[in-house]
């Protein structure tokens, strides 16, 4: 489920003047604090990726990560199958092929 952003529109309670409250996309926003019944209202949602995320995580999500190790020489550390895992300047064949990230 997803984590949505409140903000007490008076006076905090213990959960802070701004709190997360996990809910169902199909739920309404909350009016009211949960835990002391004050006014609050949603805030617009940041993106939830919170950095920083290890190599396979990166290219779960779908990025790609590529590390300089050397003048015009790039390590695709997020390299998924077939890839090459040097990227190489001038050498467009060594790129991640992007249709592969977004078979799935
Ligand atoms: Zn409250």
């Amino acid at each position: 489920m997803p984590i949505y952003e409140y903000e007490h529109l008076k006076k905090p309670c213990s959960l802070g003047r701004l709190f997360d409250v996990k809910q169902s996309i199909h739920d309404k926003s909350l009016m009211q604090c949960p835990n002391c019944g004050g006014p609050v209202r949603k805030l617009i949602s940041r993106i939830n990726i919170s950095a920083p995320k290890t190599n396979s995580e990166l290219r779960d999500l779908g990025f790609t990560k590529l590390v300089k190790r050397d003048h015009g020489v790039y390590e695709n550390v997020t390299a998924r199958d077939g890839d090459s895992r040097m990227v190489i300047r001038g050498k467009p064949e060594t790129l991640p092929d992007l249709k592969k990230t977004i078979r799935d």
